[in-house]
């Protein structure tokens, strides 16, 4: 099936486009110097798309600014008022995130569809397990993937009936089948639209990241999900990390380099978390894709990490150095790491130079 491709300021979602990445701020609107803080972490992380709360039309001119101010296109989510979806396409907000079915009346929906088409506003509808109204539920007889996807497909008819098309559509539960069928089924019938995916309410630390990981996982590989959000209880950085390591991992899509270490066993000859703790900001600037090994010792250091561009192990005496599984160097620790150092500031200027 032909995907659609919409168009957020300059960031192309669906066809042919990457899957996306892209979070939330976590701080409110009325704290715009907060807002610019976090908008210049994601843009340093890679993130594609902001999402952004706009609970209160008093915030139209924090929204504006903000607008303007970032270089990552935003998208405004508004609940329950349309004079809120008409503030944030008149402060030149590319994109807005609102169920057309709270937007007040028919005529007040017109408004703010009309407006949005003048503007080429993205609007992304769908559907949560938290809001699902007592008669979808009851119409579909409890089961709550059904309901979502007749919540979103309420949603949508409310949009392709006053012809608009920009559209990106997505439903989310913490229930992770329920989350998996509902957006399966929406895209038998409606495929051709971009579609937004997450595992909403994940969690905290590993326990987030897990269920995001699995969630995610199965929908990519059915070709599910255009632009997607990890929602972790954690940092906006923290989702967009998690949301390029997942799909790297299926791969879909790299960013930034490969990290490819061992888990440690009693062979071991080198602090391998040490090691990686004291590369991390040179191994992060190397290109995108490129893999970089530390593996505990060299008898099977090597030969297990051959797929790597660069790597050490631990030895004896020290470290290995390996490029593309051949030993290019072997000494004491503080040598090889000198040397290591010097070889990866190397690529960094080869990279610069062919840029
Ligand atoms: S590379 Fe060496 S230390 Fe690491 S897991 Fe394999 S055998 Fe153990």
């Amino acid at each position: 099936m032909k995907k659609r491709t919409v168009k957020i300021g300059n960031l192309n979602i669906g066809g042919s486009s990457p899957v996306r990445i892209e979070s939330m701020l976590k701080v409110p609107l009325s704290d715009l110097r907060a807002c610019k803080e976090q908008i210049d972490q994601l843009w340093a992380s890679g993130c594609e798309l902001v999402r952004v709360a706009f609970p209160d039309i008093s915030l139209v001119d924090a929204l504006r600014q903000l607008t303007t101010y970032s270089p990552i296109p935003l998208m405004a989510d508004i609940h329950f008022n349309f004079r809120l979806a008409l503030a944030a396409i008149e402060s030149g907000c590319p994109s807005i995130r609102l169920n057309p079915g709270n937007m007040g009346t028919s005529s007040e929906l017109d408004n703010v569809v009309d407006l949005a088409k003048q503007n080429r506003v993205v609007i992304r509808i769908g559907a949560n397990s938290g809001s699902l109204s007592r008669d979808i539920l009851e119409s579909s007889n409890g089961d709550a993937a059904k309901a979502l996807v007749i919540a979103v497909e309420k949603q949508l008819e409310l949009l392709l009936e006053r012809d608009f098309q920009d559209i990106i559509l997505s439903s989310k539960s913490t229930r992770l089948s329920d989350c998996l069928r509902s957006n399966y089924l929406l895209a038998q019938k409606y495929g051709d639209f971009p579609f937004h995916i997450g595992i909403t309410e994940s969690g905290p630390g590993i326990r987030g990241v897990v269920k995001s990981s699995c969630g995610l996982a199965f929908l990519l590989f059915q070709g599910i999900g255009d632009t997607l959000r990890v929602s972790l209880t954690d940092t906006p950085v923290s989702e967009v990390k998690t949301g390029f390591e997942i799909l790297r991992t299926l791969g879909i899509r790299d960013h930034g380099p490969e990290i490819i270490s061992c888990p440690t066993c009693g062979r071991k000859r080198a602090d391998i978390q040490a090691i990686i703790k004291e590369f991390l900001p040179l191994i992060e600037e190397l290109p995108d894709g490129f893999k970089f090994a530390v593996m505990g010792c060299e008898v099977n250091g090597p030969g297990e990490a051959k797929a790597a561009d660069l790597g050490i192990a631990g030895t004896a005496g020290g470290l290995v150095i390996f490029r593309n599984g051949e030993v290019i160097a072997d000494g004491q620790t503080d040598e090889m790491k000198t040397m290591l150092k010097k070889i990866i500031h190397s690529i960094h200027n080869d990279q610069k130079m062919g840029q």
